[in-house]
């Protein structure tokens, strides 16, 4: 028989089982999720697992962070399918609140992120990192983790809760994992279930154009205009492709940079037939 893992929905329960986990003084860690699992997901409950004996893997898709035109109705809910990777991954409770419990009538009050939530992926999706660090702050406060993991794929979400966690004292370590990708490169991701396998094809010109970006970077380009320009050469020999943003920034504060000095994040977001698809990499002008 498969493995099996408790699921719970409201946050007395919750507090329950890790308070009875807390007795037997197991370190407790949480993933927050939105659903719709994968392998990238995966690796973060496994990541979690290996320091964790308790593991909390919550799904929820958090209405706050969809602005007016986005996919927050048809975004996938598998939750039957979520609970069977997540057995099989060794996670210990699943916490997959209702909308209702989480945003109570009254709710009013919100997390202003950091100024790194300014640009990029804040300034074209307005509101949508106010409504991640908030839900992502009552979930810190719903469990009470000792260490909260979330993937390198987004990035600038990453530094803006980093930025959040320290800001606000929140007890919790945040730990960064790497992104999984398929054997071709391209990053996993919920909405790569939207994509047509034409459109799976052409999607692949994101993880070369940042591939691209690094080779230069290791051929000794420093010149941040260049690859630009570069990546956007490889991003347009995919039909239709649609870019939204190509960044060439500081990894702490998302500002440009003119030249790669240093560990500098390559971003993009880019909508391939409609569906909008996020990655990244980080160019290491040291490495060898
Ligand atoms: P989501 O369900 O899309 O909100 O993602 C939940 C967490 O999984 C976030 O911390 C993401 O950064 C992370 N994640 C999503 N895709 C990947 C991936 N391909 N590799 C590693 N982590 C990922």
């Amino acid at each position: 028989m498969s493995p099996s893992v408790p699921i719970v929905t409201t946050v007395a329960e919750l507090r329950q089982s890790i308070a009875a986990a807390r007795a037997k003084c197991l370190k407790i860690g949480l993933v927050p999720t939105m659903g719709a699992l994968h392998e990238g997901h995966a690796s973060l409950v496994r990541a979690a697992k290996a320091e964790c004996p308790f593991v909390v893997v919550s799904i929820f898709v958090n209405p706050a962070q969809f602005g007016p035109n986005e996919d927050f109705a048809k975004y996938p809910r598998t939750l039957d399918d979520d609970v069977s990777l997540l057995a099989d991954c060794g996670a210990d409770l699943v916490f997959a609140p209702r909308s209702e419990d989480v945003y109570r009538p009254g709710h009013g009050t919100w997390v202003t992120p950091a100024a790194v939530a300014d640009r990029w992926e804040g300034f074209l999706r307005p509101g949508h990192f106010r409504g991640v660090a908030t839900v992502v702050l009552k979930l810190l406060h719903m469990a009470q983790p000792d260490v909260a993991y979330f993937g390198q794929k987004d990035f600038q979400q990453a530094v803006m809760l980093r930025r959040m966690v320290d800001d606000l004292d929140v007890p919790v370590t945040v730990r960064l994992c790497p992104t999984v990708r398929q054997p071709d490169g391209l990053a996993l991701s919920s909405r790569n279930r939207y994509l047509s396998p034409a459109a799976r094809r052409r999607a692949l010109a994101l993880w070369k154009s940042l591939q691209r970006a690094a080779e230069l970077v290791a051929g000794g380009e420093r010149n941040a205009a260049r690859l630009d320009a570069e990546i956007r050469k490889v991003l347009a020999t995919a039909d239709g492709a649609q870019v939204d943003y190509v960044a060439i920034v500081d990894p702490e504060t998302f500002e440009p940079v003119e030249a790669v000095s240093g560990p500098t994040l390559a971003a993009l977001a880019v909508r391939i037939d409609g569906t909008r698809l996020i990655d990244n990499v980080v160019l290491d002008p040291n490495a060898t």
